[in-house]
């Protein structure tokens, strides 16, 4: 396979990427943007397109903002909030893999930066039911996440009429390329089931073998155009406008508001991800299986275009972390009532014939960007390592908590002293007034 002469990228990445003539994909082109572009003056210009969507009456939100409680959740609520001065509602569809450090840091998201927020449980087995049949049918656990996360949102902005909702970066923009940051693309539609939904829409989930009926799926129903015209809603991702380095503004939210990281078991990034049990666990074990790489690959690539890793870093790091089998899979089996040998044949049935074969009972991996350390070509295109590259792992806010297990939802206080639950006039209760909770 053909892999990028800058990046990792292989040819088979499942969101369309091309090469130049000197073999550099269209991902790192449009990443060379970021030391390019006039980003002060872009700063100015989302300063004024937020300035009009202000709302004048005092009445209602300016905006609506997305939120997980992780990846890059602090950084969008600390801009919007901090830096330009909106009142955001923030809107949480809840994903139902939930890791407790990402309730806390969701908690942490609200009290510190003092937000309103509405949020979104669906029923838990029908949830189940869905995971099952999108296993079945297309092979991914993570098709409500997405769906979810980009729809709720959206629902809430028509139903509350604030007719902004912001993004953060445009993963496709980011990844492969796929607009440069001068198109500002915005959220539509068409964009959500195309890049994001893998060309599965809320109403191709209907399945009678499966019992998903049309009124089970109507949480993951994108509002018309013509509903969203009445509000005039529409979506901006802020990495058109803000020079994106995701690394660089995790550690400022660990400085500025106590961010909690984590360590990943299938890759070195320990800011991306901590709210979710299975993102970086059994769902990019299951994005390895299919295309013979995973998020080590996304990580590295983009470290190795912020100058901060070299090419051969980056391959030594996917030799350490994408072959994992992570410790995650026996829980989401056991959650979703698969058995391993249903998961793997869910899986086995999407494997790219470009990445792997079958051999006897086996599959064996065809090709991986640890066979092309020395593609020719590689030294011409190489940027220059201008620094080191260090993920920190914060200590946690909850250290006798045990981590390993999902939650469906959390307390949002944990003591006195976190999250405003008690003002601090208050008093730690005194043993006595706590009844039976302690002996
Ligand atoms: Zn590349």
């Amino acid at each position: 396979m053909r892999y990028c002469t800058r990046c990792l990228y292989p040819e088979n990445h499942p969101l369309n990427i091309t090469f130049d003539a000197e073999g550099v994909c269209s991902g790192c082109r449009v990443h060379e943007e970021k030391d390019e572009l006039p980003w002060a003056e872009r700063g100015q210009r989302l300063g004024q397109i937020l300035e009009s969507y202000r709302n004048q009456s005092g009445r209602n939100f300016d905006c609506v903002v997305p939120v997980s409680g992780g990846k890059d959740s602090h950084f969008i609520i600390h801009t919007i909030k901090k830096v330009y001065g909106m009142n955001p509602l923030v809107v949480t569809f809840n994903q139902e893999y939930n890791t407790k450090r990402g309730i806390r840091n969701l908690a942490n998201l609200l009290t510190v930066f003092d937000c309103d927020q509405i949020s979104l449980q669906l029923n838990p087995d029908f949830l189940k039911r869905l995971t099952r049949s999108s296993m079945r049918r297309f092979g991914s656990m993570y098709w409500h996440c997405l769906a979810g996360t980009q729809t709720f949102p959206v629902q809430i902005a028509l139903r509350f009429r604030v007719p902004l909702v912001i993004w953060g970066v445009h993963g496709w923009s980011d990844q492969v390329g796929q607009f440069s940051h001068l198109d500002e693309v915005e959220m539509t539609k068409k964009v959500r089931k195309e890049h994001s939904l893998m060309g599965f829409d809320a109403e191709d989930m209907i399945c009678a073998e499966d019992g998903i009926t049309r009124r089970d799926v109507q949480p993951f129903i994108y509002p018309y155009d013509n509903e969203l015209s009445t509000v005039g809603v529409r979506g901006i991702y802020l990495g058109n406008y803000i020079r994106w380095d995701s690394k660089k503004q995790h550690e400022l939210m660990i400085e500025k508001y106590g961010y909690e990281s984590a360590k990943q078991e299938r890759t070195f990034n320990t800011y991306e991800d901590v709210e979710c049990l299975h993102s970086a666990g059994t769902h990019d074990y299951i994005k390895f299986l299919k295309y013979g790489y995973g998020k080590v690959t996304d990580h590295a690539s983009r470290e190795i275009r912020l100058k901060r890793m070299t090419r051969e870093e980056g391959i030594e790091l996917v030799r350490e972390y994408s072959h994992k089998i992570p410790a995650d899979l026996p829980i989401f089996l056991k959650w979703s009532g698969m058995t391993e040998g249903q998961f793997y044949d869910s899986v086995n049935r999407f494997r790219d014939p470009r990445a792997w074969k079958k051999n006897g009972a086996h599959w064996e991996l065809v090709d991986s960007v640890e066979n092309h350390v020395k593609d020719p070509g590689v030294d011409r295109v190489r940027l220059e390592k201008i620094e080191e590259c260090h993920f920190r792992i914060t200590p946690s806010r909850e250290p006798d908590a045990i981590e390993d297990e999902p939650i469906l939802m959390g307390r949002s206080y944990l003591n006195k002293y976190n999250y405003k639950a008690l003002t601090d006039a208050h008093e730690p209760l005194a043993p006595s007034l706590m009844g039976g909770l302690i002996s």
